[in-house]
């Protein structure tokens, strides 16, 4: 099955807004195991999203149109999609109501141009809104289906999951399942040289890999008549993947991210956590405390940029500062240790590194970094030489330090399994 997406709005089409529905789109339909050939943006024209809505038509199965389901004259989509079909509107008192439930729970009135978000054509299938006002819908024309959702991305997401997957998967000839191996700690090209022969003797379930910052995904996806037959074809794979990747893989569950990892592993291991940030300026405090129930193990984090912050909050001497300087495997290791003298956290990460775009020596360059990680009074160092712009370096450097964060504290209780 082919689906082809259609991003509606001028907006994206002048580079105003980065078209992110597109990425989510595409990758959950690849998930789903349908065939993505064809994106297209076209901005809020009638005579061209007409145009372009009959081309997807004609080589895809599936159309999804993003945007343009607004309650302003300019928000279309709806009214061409169903002029292609050849379907009228009709006023669904079901929307209607849910759109005046709406504006009683945000405590707003509605006006009169709101009623347009519930004509819908004629015989399709209703998605509700439950983040907004605008119903997405699904309309048959012969074969084909065109899928229309709304533009703000929290509210395609969710009408996406709850009512488009069931949708798309009961007209799928065949079930997929997939399973995502995550990987961190090796490169992409590495990783993809370790399992060369499964990715040349790929047939069901095949491997994809996806270089994302810092880490690895392996995708195994596997296709049967039924999903329970689907699941028992890939499980293998993910097992062979597990073997020759051994600790390398965080997760192989898709709604993990590396920050979850880590905090899980706090928390199974009954640690508590604290960050001391030069160059990465508390992002790796805003990644580990992005992950609801981090209360339980985060105690504290200080950015200490300037060397007199380094002296003043985590006790860096002065002598080690002039001597191997603020980016040395040295400060790195006071800092950690400075920090869990202050807060007794049981693991603790520093980092202190050179971002760019200026700074760096023929000893120092830019994007040499070090971090440091206590585990419960042992500290391990890592030097990194990462390239890329300043934005890159910090990012880079986030990843690893909560992947050092991980390897640490596996070997300090590698008696233990956690996955
Ligand atoms: P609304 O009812 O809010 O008008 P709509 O369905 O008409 O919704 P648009 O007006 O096209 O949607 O877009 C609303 C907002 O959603 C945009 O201003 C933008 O912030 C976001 N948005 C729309 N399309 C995309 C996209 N493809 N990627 C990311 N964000 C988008």
């Amino acid at each position: 099955m082919v689906v082809e997406l259609i991003s509606v709005g001028t907006e994206i089409l002048m580079g105003n807004i980065i078209n992110t529905n597109a990425a989510y789109l595409a990758e959950q339909c690849v998930r789903l195991g349908l065939n993505c050939y064809y994106q297209d943006v076209v901005g809020d024209n009638e005579e061209r999203l007409s145009a372009t809505l009959k081309m997807a038509l004609d080589r895809s199965d599936v159309v999804i149109l993003s945007g343009g389901l607004g309650p302003t004259p300019d928000d279309l989509t709806k009214e061409v999609a169903a002029k292609v079909a050849g379907l009228n509107l009709y006023m669904d008192e079901e929307s209607k109501a849910a759109i005046a439930d709406y504006f009683v729970k945000i405590g707003k009135e509605p006006t009169n141009n709101n009623w347009k978000q519930a004509m819908m054509p004629v015989g399709s299938v209703i998605f509700p809104n439950h983040n907004g006002t605008a119903p997405g819908c699904a309309i048959k024309t012969g074969e084909k289906s065109i899928i229309l959702l709304p533009g703000p991305p929290e509210e395609l997401k969710l009408m996406f999951e709850e009512s488009v997957v069931p949708y798309l998967t009961e007209k799928m000839p065949s079930a997929i399942f997939s399973k995502t191996v995550k990987i961190c700690g090796i490169g992409e090209s590495r990783a993809a040289t370790m399992i060369a022969d499964l990715i040349d003797k790929q047939t069901n379930p095949t491997i994809a890999t996806y270089a994302k910052t810092g880490e690895v995904h392996i995708r195994v996806s596997a296709k049967a008549e039924d999903i329970a037959t689907a699941k028992k074809l890939a499980k293998p794979m993910v097992k062979e993947l597990k073997e020759i990747f051994g600790n390398y893989i965080y997760t192989t569950d898709d709604d993990v991210t590396l920050e979850k990892a880590v905090v899980d592993l706090l928390i199974a291991n009954d640690l508590t956590v604290g960050t001391v940030e030069s160059c990465t300026g508390g992002m790796v405090a805003s990644r580990l405390i992005n992950v609801p129930g981090v209360s339980d193990a985060f105690k504290s984090g200080v950015v200490t940029y300037s060397n007199k912050a380094k002296r003043k909050f985590v006790g860096v001497k002065k002598t080690t500062l002039d001597k191997y300087g603020a980016v040395s495997s040295q400060t790195a290791t006071e800092m950690a240790k400075g920090l869990s003298a202050v807060n007794k956290a049981d693991v603790v990460i520093a980092t202190t590194g050179i971002a760019g775009p200026d700074g760096g020596t023929e000893d120092k360059p830019v994007g040499l970094v070090y971090i440091a990680c206590q585990v419960c009074g042992k500290v391990t160092v890592k030097e990194c030489h990462f390239t890329g712009n300043r934005q890159k370096i910090r990012e880079n450097t986030v990843v690893s330090a909560l992947n050092l964060m991980r390897e640490c504290i596996l070997e300090y209780y590698s008696e233990k399994t956690f996955r």
